[in-house]
């Protein structure tokens, strides 16, 4: 590990000014960042410490959603009574993510920065484009079986490693932030993460410096939460196909149908025309297959990773069918 400055934030938009300088790092939990730096894919020179600037709440909104600060330890939020009520998707995903002892550290903001498990960018040896632009992508001919299959280019293919964030997206979560020079603004969760197109380099539409100070949740939503990632082993490992969904049905029909994807693209992937095919409509298989159709328009493999074109059939199946049993 290379050698670093720290300091502790007093305030965000003090962090956020922090943050901005040359070589600068927020640390949250340390999960994913202090990996990183051991490895020396991030060579942080200044850690600006965030951990005590009390965005460790989680509080009603006054639209009747709920505000998750950004320093919420995933567990704490995985627990919380109102969001295993209400927000019962959110629970289930975090609870499939990493193992206790992480979630005890991982952070909200955090989790939704953390960076792609592509095993080429962890390897400095390795060109990666999203590691230093320009030098290739190792997966594209490369060992591809955990990579993307939606979303993808030339440049890069990997898949955005968060289960939280699928959950999220499926919820319309809106993202707040603080800008290094102090005004705040807020980034529907669909804007927040970016398809690596010409800049793999890039996994946001944050700017230098600018802080996540918390996430918010619309109102409950109607019907069923489900959260089903499908995985190498039973735990600690990240999703090849996720999916979280919202399903309200009744009498073998479904009312409606919200759903997200992990594991397939750069970014959470919804697609609502999937789910307009799947409202109004009896529940059978071929109604289902048809929004497996719609999710996966465009979609395409590299070799190893073609599995998860069927993979997420099955699985879009299964999640719907237990949701709407459920029901
Ligand atoms: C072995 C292992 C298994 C894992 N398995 C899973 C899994 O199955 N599913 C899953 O979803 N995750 C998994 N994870 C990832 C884990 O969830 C993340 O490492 C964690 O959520 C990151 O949160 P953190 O607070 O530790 O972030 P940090 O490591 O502190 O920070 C990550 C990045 O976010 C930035 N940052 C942090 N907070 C903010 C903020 N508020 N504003 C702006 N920038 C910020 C930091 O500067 C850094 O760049 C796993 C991790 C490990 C090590
Ligand atoms: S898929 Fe992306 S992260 Fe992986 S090697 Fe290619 S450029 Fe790097």
């Amino acid at each position: 590990m290379k050698a670093f400055t720290y300091e502790r934030a007093d305030t965000p938009a003090a962090a956020a000014a922090a943050a901005a300088r040359p070589g600068a790092r927020m640390i949250a939990g340390g999960t994913n960042l202090l990996d990183l730096m051991k490895l020396q894919v991030e060579t942080p020179v200044h850690l600006v410490d965030i951990n005590r600037l009390g965005l460790d709440r989680i509080e009603p909104s006054e639209n009747g959603g709920l505000r998750i600060g950004a320093m919420v330890r995933n567990s704490d939020l995985a627990a919380d009574p109102r969001v295993r009520r209400d927000y019962a998707v959110l629970s289930r995903a975090l609870l499939a993510g990493a193992s206790g002892q992480l979630r005890n550290k991982a952070t909200t903001g955090g989790n939704l920065l953390q960076r792609t498990r592509c095993y080429y960018f962890y390897d400095t040896a390795r060109p990666c484009n999203k590691r230093q632009p320009g030098s290739g992508c190792s997966a594209l001919q490369g060992f591809n079986r955990i990579h993307a299959v939606l979303g993808t280019s030339d440049q890069c293919i990997a898949t955005h490693p968060s289960d939280m964030a699928v959950a999220m997206r499926v919820l319309d979560a809106q993202v707040e932030t603080v800008v290094p020079g102090g005004t705040r603004r807020v980034i529907p969760i669909a804007d927040f993460h970016r398809l690596p197109g010409n800049t793999p380099h890039v996994d946001t539409n944050l700017q230098p410096g600018e802080m996540i100070t918390g996430v918010t949740l619309p109102p409950p939503l109607p019907g069923q939460h489900v959260y089903r990632k499908v995985r190498d082993r039973a735990s600690y490992a990240f999703a090849l196909v996720s999916v979280a969904a919202i399903v309200d049905a009744g009498g073998g029909r479904i009312r409606s149908a919200r759903m997200a994807f992990g594991g397939l693209a750069h970014k959470p992937w919804r697609v609502e025309a999937a789910e307009a095919r799947l409202a109004g409509t009896v529940l059978d298989e071929t109604t289902v297959d048809a929004a497996a159709d719609t999710v996966l328009a465009g979609a395409r493999g590299f070799g190893h990773n073609d599995f998860k074109l069927p993979l997420l059939r099955r699985t879009l199946q299964v999640t719907i069918n237990e949701a709407a049993r459920a029901a």
